[in-house]
């Protein structure tokens, strides 16, 4: 037995993230659309403690009771649970309690956190020992965002999104998060982006199947500079999301206005980021956006992947 479980229960963090660019090619006859993105893990983060119990339970705090997170077998750090259960044919169950500040359906991957931190947590309270190779092929399984959350840093993701590499980043970059209280959904999003391409017509030619990540981002994540990753900063869902949510586009121009140095719907949104050239400048764009009546959350990234902090 761990010294994790002998304490009786583990608390795993794992945070959201951001797009810092998104590529969306042609959608595969899955559904499922080609891309090529580069994530970064920012300091927002989902807390999950997993307890021993017989069976299987879940409660969520954090968020309004409003049925918008599943509490059932929808629940993805609920499927995260079981799919380790069944992969290491472990008899028990665990009580899990999800504490979450990434806002849900924001396009900040809070239910993909919530997945890779209750398989880290439900391994060591279990004793099941799995390796990062096995963690991350079962973080797979649950979702095209889920490896990412166990590893956290910055990385490029193609395919679907779910081949991932570490990308190389320099320094510490800030950002204001704009979030929403109204979620968005991401195939809404995605069947927008296609009928948008749709009306573009017959002129354009066929999205690629398969895409990278241009070399001036991963130029710009390299070199550390705020100035040089704003430039770079893009979102081929961010059209798509503006249709949903005119309103975002209103919010990137008032954080340039503030003093950022570029804004971005992050995924298929709504929060909106915005780049800041430190710290400092960051928190004077928050008090102004704050006084044109916006809420935004000073973070930064990139920070690590799913860890036990307790
Ligand atoms: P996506 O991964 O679709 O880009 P997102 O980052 O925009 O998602 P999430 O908060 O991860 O948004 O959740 C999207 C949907 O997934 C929610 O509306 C909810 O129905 C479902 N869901 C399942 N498990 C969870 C969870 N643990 N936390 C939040 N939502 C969850």
């Amino acid at each position: 037995m761990s010294l994790a479980s002998a304490a009786g229960s583990v608390h795993v963090r794992a945070p959201g993230k951001i797009n810092v660019y998104l590529g969306v090619g042609g959608r595969h006859d899955d559904g499922y659309h080609a891309l090529a993105t580069v994530f970064q893990a920012v300091s927002l983060y989902e807390d999950v403690i997993a307890r021993p119990a017989d069976d299987f339970s879940i409660t969520v705090s954090g968020v309004e009771d409003d049925g918008s997170v599943p509490l059932d077998d929808r629940n993805l750090a609920m499927r995260a649970a079981k799919l380790l259960a069944t992969a290491t044919e472990h008899t028990g169950g665990v009580a899990l309690e999800v504490r979450k500040s990434v806002p849900v359906a924001g396009g900040m991957g809070g239910g993909s956190a919530d997945a890779a931190a209750a398989l880290v947590a439900c391994d060591a309270l279990w004793g099941t020992g799995l390796s990062p190779a096995r963690l991350h092929d079962l973080a797979a399984r649950l979702g095209a965002d889920v490896p990412f959350a166990l590893h956290g840093g910055t990385a490029v993701g193609t395919g679907r999104g779910d081949q991932l590499n570490p990308a190389l980043a320099r320094g510490r970059f800030d950002w204001l998060l704009v979030t929403s209280e109204q979620g968005l959904s991401t195939p809404v999003v995605y069947e927008r982006l296609d009928l948008l391409r749709e009306e573009e017509g017959a002129l354009a030619d066929d999205p690629p199947l398969s895409l990278d990540v241009p070399i001036p981002v991963l130029q710009a994540l390299r070199t550390g500079d705020p100035r040089q990753l704003a430039d770079a900063l893009h979102n081929d869902l961010q059209a798509a999301a503006l249709h949903e949510r005119p309103d975002l586009g209103d919010t990137i121009d008032l954080g340039i206005a503030a003093g950022a140095l570029h804004g971005i719907v992050s995924g298929s949104g709504p929060t909106v980021a915005l780049l800041c050239p430190d710290p400092e400048t960051a928190q004077d764009v928050q008090t102004r956006l704050r006084d044109e009546g916006l809420d935004p959350l000073h973070v930064h990234g990139p920070v690590p992947g799913a860890r036990i902090i307790g």
